[in-house]
C-alpha cells in the first residue's frame, strides 16, 4: 500500500506515468471482466520431434481478445495478471482447459507416443500453497495421463528459492508430470545447480536460435546447452525455429532426442486449426 501511494504522488508530476497507471488500472478491470465473460482463449503451438519431424505435442499460450483493443499479447497481460493475483484463477483455467483439450485430441488422434501439452506456470503459481492439490485435481478430473503434461517454469523461479523449488518439483515429478525449464540460458545460469532439480528438458531461448546459423557465439551456446542436457540425460527444445537452415542444423547437432518449436513449423493455432493439422499428419 505504501508503495502504491508513493507511486500515486509521483504521478502528479509525471503525466506519462499517470497515463500508464490509468491504462494499467483499466486493463486490470477489463481482465477481471474477461475472466467472467470468458473472453480468454488458448492457442496451441506445435512442438516437433527433431528426429521424426512429426508433431509431438503443443504449447498452450494464453490469448485475450479485448473488446476495444483487439488482441492483447501475453507479454502485456501476464504482468497485470501477476500483480493483481488474477494469474491464479487464469492459470488454473489454462491448465484445466489445456488438459481437457489434450484428452480429446489424444482420443481423436491416437499417435505413438501420445500427444502432449505444455503449460506455462508463473512464479506466483509455482509458489502457491494449493499448487499440487489443484494440479492433481485437474489430472483426475480430465483423466489425462500425467506423463503427457509438461509444466514450463523459468530458471529464475527455481533459483530464487532453490530449496523450496526442489521440493515442489520432486512432488510434481512424483505425480508423474514432466518439468521443462523455459527460456533457458537467459537467467542466472549457474549451471552447477541444475542436477539438483528433477528436470525433463531445457527449452533453449529463442535469442540463441535466431543467430545460431550466423553467429559463432550463439551456435556455441546452443551446442553447450545440448551437451549439458545430454549430460543430465534430459531433452532440449529449441524455441523460435524460424528457418529451414536452423531446423536442419538442429537436427544435425541434437543428441538428446529433442524437439523444435517456432514459426518455421507453425504459429500458435486455434483448436480448430490444430485439428486440421493433425488430420493432415504433417511431417517436416
Ligand atoms: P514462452 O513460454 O517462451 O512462449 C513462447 C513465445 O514465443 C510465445 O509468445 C510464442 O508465440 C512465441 N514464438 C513461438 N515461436 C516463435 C518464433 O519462431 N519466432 C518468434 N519471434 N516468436 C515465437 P506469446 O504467446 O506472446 O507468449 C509470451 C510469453 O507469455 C510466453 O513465453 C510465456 O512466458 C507467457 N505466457 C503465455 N501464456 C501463458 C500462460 O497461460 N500462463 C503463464 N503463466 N504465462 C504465459
Ligand atoms: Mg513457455
Ligand atoms: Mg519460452
Ligand atoms: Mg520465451
Amino acid at each position: 500500500r505504501a508503495k502504491a501511494q508513493g507511486k500515486a504522488c509521483y504521478e502528479i508530476f509525471d503525466p506519462s506515468m499517470h497515463t500508464k497507471a490509468v491504462t494499467l488500472l483499466q486493463l486490470e478491470s477489463d481482465l477481471r471482466r474477461a475472466t467472467e465473460r470468458q473472453d480468454l482463449m488458448i492457442h496451441y503451438q506445435p512442438i516437433v520431434s527433431l528426429s521424426s519431424g512429426e508433431i509431438a505435442g503443443f504449447e498452450a499460450l494464453l490469448r485475450w481478445h479485448h473488446p476495444e483493443r483487439g488482441w492483447v499479447k501475453p507479454g502485456e497481460l501476464i504482468p497485470v495478471a501477476e500483480d493483481t493475483g488474477l494469474i491464479l484463477p487464469i492459470g488454473y483455467w489454462v491448465l484445466r482447459e489445456a488438459c481437457r483439450q489434450l484428452k480429446i485430441w489424444q482420443e481423436q488422434f491416437a499417435t505413438e507416443p501420445p500427444l502432449t501439452v505444455s503449460v506455462n506456470l508463473s512464479g506466483k503459481q509455482f509458489k502457491e500453497a494449493n499448487l499440487l492439490g489443484q494440479i492433481q485435481h485437474i489430472i483426475t478430473e480430465t483423466q489425462i495421463n500425467p506423463k503427457t503434461l509438461k509444466l514450463e517454469i523459468t530458471e529464475s523461479v527455481i533459483v530464487e528459492n532453490a530449496e523450496a523449488a526442489a521440493k515442489t518439483l520432486s512432488e510434481l515429478r512424483a505425480m508423474g508430470v514432466q518439468i521443462y525449464i523455459d527460456d533457458f540460458g537467459t537467467g542466472y545460469s549457474s549451471l552447477g545447480y541444475l542436477h539438483r532439480f528433477p528436470l525433463d528438458a531445457l527449452k533453449i531461448d529463442r535469442s540463441f536460435i535466431i543467430n545460431m546459423c550466423n553467429e559463432t557465439e550463439s551456435a556455441e551456446i546452443v551446442q553447450t546447452i545440448i551437451n549439458l542436457a545430454q549430460n543430465l540425460q534430459i531433452y532440449i527444445v529449441a524455441e523460435g525455429v524460424e528457418t529451414q537452415q536452423q531446423w536442419e542444423q538442429l537436427r544435425k547437432i541434437d543428441s538428446t532426442g529433442g524437439y523444435g518449436q517456432g514459426y518455421y513449423f507453425s504459429h500458435p493455432l486455434s483448436g480448430a486449426e490444430v485439428e486440421q493439422l493433425l488430420a493432415e499428419e504433417v511431417q517436416w
